[in-house]
C-alpha cells in the first residue's frame, strides 16, 4: 500500500465519504442496505442516510460490528478506518459462522454538517437511555451552562465566561468538571452533551439495524470509531465492559492490557461516569448475546482544545453569529480540523492503526 492510498480513504464531504464507502463495500463482496433519513438534508440539499454493508452468512453466531459517525464529522475519520478495512484481504476470507456488518454514518446529518450532534441536537452517544424511566439529573451541568455556551463568541465574552468555569473547578475540582461535561445532560436542548428527551431517528434506525442484519449473534466483537480524546495520533480505547469480568478480559488480550486500562485520553484523571452511550444500547440490543468491544478515539488537539471547538460547534448553532464571511468559514474549519485533522502524517497514522485494530478484533472473535 503506498501512502497516498491511505489518505484516499478520507473524503472533503459526506457524499464523497458515502460513495467511496459503498464502492469499497462492492468491491470487497459485501450486501449494502440504505436507511433513507425522511427529512433532514445535507448543507448541499443532498439527501442523508445510514449504509450498511454485510459479510458472511445471517444466521452467524459470531459477528463484528463497526461503526463510524455516531459523532458527526469524526465520521470522516471512522469513514476511512472501515474503508480501509474494505480494502485488506480479510473480509474475503472470514470464518464461516463469522458475520461483519460496518454501518456508514451513523448520524448522517452530524457528517454531512461537520458537527457533532443531529438534527436535533442531541448527542447520540448520550441518547441510549430507559427513556420510559426518570432521565438522568445533571445539576453541576446546569451551573455551568451559561458560562460554556455564552451568545456571544468574542475575545471578552471568553474571557468572562473562562473566569466564572475557572472559579467553578477551583471550588468543586477537576473530577467533579469532567464529570459535569461529559456524563451528559437532559433539560438543556441547546446545550453541550444534549441527550434528548426521545429516541433519535438514527437510534430507531441503530435497532431496526441490529434486528435485521444480526438476528443470530451470541457473540460481538463491537467497535465505534470517535476522535477528540488522547494522544494525538494515537488511538485511546473506552471499554464499557464492567473492569475485570470476562468480557474486559476479552478486551484485553485482543488489543493489549495497557491499552484498555489506559488513562490517557483524561490527562491521568478518572474515567467519568457516562449515561446513554451506544455502547450500552448495543449491548441491550443484542442481550442475551455476550458482547466486547471498544469505543475507540484517535487523539486530535488537547483536551482543553478540543472542548473549546465543541463550544464552537454549538456556538455556531444557537450563538450570536457574526456577519463577517471569513470568521465563520475561520470558526467552522477550526471545529472541522478538531474532528478530522488534514494533517497526512495524522491521516497516515490513523489509517495503519485503525486496520491492525480491526483485524485484532477479527482475530479475537475467530479464537473467541
Ligand atoms: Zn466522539
Amino acid at each position: 500500500m503506498t501512502p497516498s492510498d491511505e489518505l484516499d480513504y478520507f473524503a472533503a464531504s459526506y457524499a464523497e465519504a458515502r460513495g467511496k464507502f459503498q464502492l469499497a463495500a462492492a468491491k470487497a463482496g459485501g450486501q449494502l442496505s440504505t436507511y433513507v433519513h425522511p427529512d433532514a438534508a445535507g448543507p448541499d440539499g443532498g439527501s442523508l442516510a445510514i449504509d450498511v454493508a454485510c459479510f458472511g452468512p445471517l444466521d452467524a453466531v459470531k459477528a463484528f460490528l463497526i461503526l463510524s459517525g455516531t459523532h458527526g464529522g469524526e465520521g470522516y475519520t471512522g469513514s476511512a478506518a472501515q474503508i480501509a478495512l474494505l480494502s485488506t484481504s480479510a473480509l474475503a476470507c472470514l470464518p464461516g459462522d463469522t458475520r461483519v456488518v460496518l454501518m456508514h454514518a451513523v448520524n448522517p446529518y452530524g457528517f454531512a454538517h461537520w458537527t457533532r450532534t443531529t438534527e436535533n441536537n442531541v448527542d447520540l452517544n448520550r441518547n441510549f437511555v430507559d427513556f420510559s424511566a426518570r432521565l438522568p439529573r445533571n445539576d453541576a451541568y446546569l451551573q455551568v451552562h451559561d458560562a460554556i455556551c455564552p451568545r456571544d463568541w468574542t475575545d471578552a465574552s471568553r474571557a468572562a465566561a473562562q473566569g466564572e468555569l475557572d472559579a467553578w473547578i477551583g471550588s468543586r475540582g477537576q473530577q467533579a468538571w469532567l464529570q459535569a461535561i461529559m456524563m451528559g445532560q437532559y433539560d438543556e436542548p441547546t446545550g453541550l452533551n444534549y441527550g434528548g428527551r426521545t429516541p433519535e431517528w438514527s437510534h430507531r434506525k441503530l435497532e431496526a439495524i441490529i434486528a435485521r442484519h444480526l438476528p443470530a449473534v451470541q457473540k460481538l466483537a463491537f467497535i465505534d470509531w470517535h476522535t477528540g480524546l488522547g494522544q494525538p495520533g494515537q488511538p485511546f480505547f473506552l471499554c464499557f465492559n464492567p473492569q475485570g469480568d470476562a468480557s474486559w478480559e476479552r478486551a484485553c488480550t485482543w488489543w493489549g492490557r495497557d491499552r484498555i486500562e489506559s488513562r490517557e485520553g483524561y490527562a491521568g484523571a478518572e474515567r467519568p461516569r457516562y449515561n446513554g452511550l451506544v455502547f450500552y444500547g448495543v449491548q441491550r440490543l443484542v442481550a442475551p448475546a455476550e458482547m466486547t468491544g471498544a469505543v475507540i478515539e484517535f487523539g486530535t488537539l488537547p483536551v482543553s482544545e478540543a472542548f473549546e471547538q465543541l463550544r464552537v460547534d454549538r456556538w455556531l448553532k444557537f450563538g450570536n453569529t457574526p456577519d463577517d464571511p471569513r470568521l465563520l468559514a475561520s470558526l467552522r474549519s477550526g471545529v472541522g480540523d478538531a474532528f478530522t485533522p488534514p494533517d497526512p502524517g495524522w491521516r497516515r497514522g490513523v489509517v495503519g492503526h485503525a486496520i491492525e485494530i480491526q483485524l485484532q478484533g477479527l482475530a479475537g472473535l475467530a479464537a473467541w
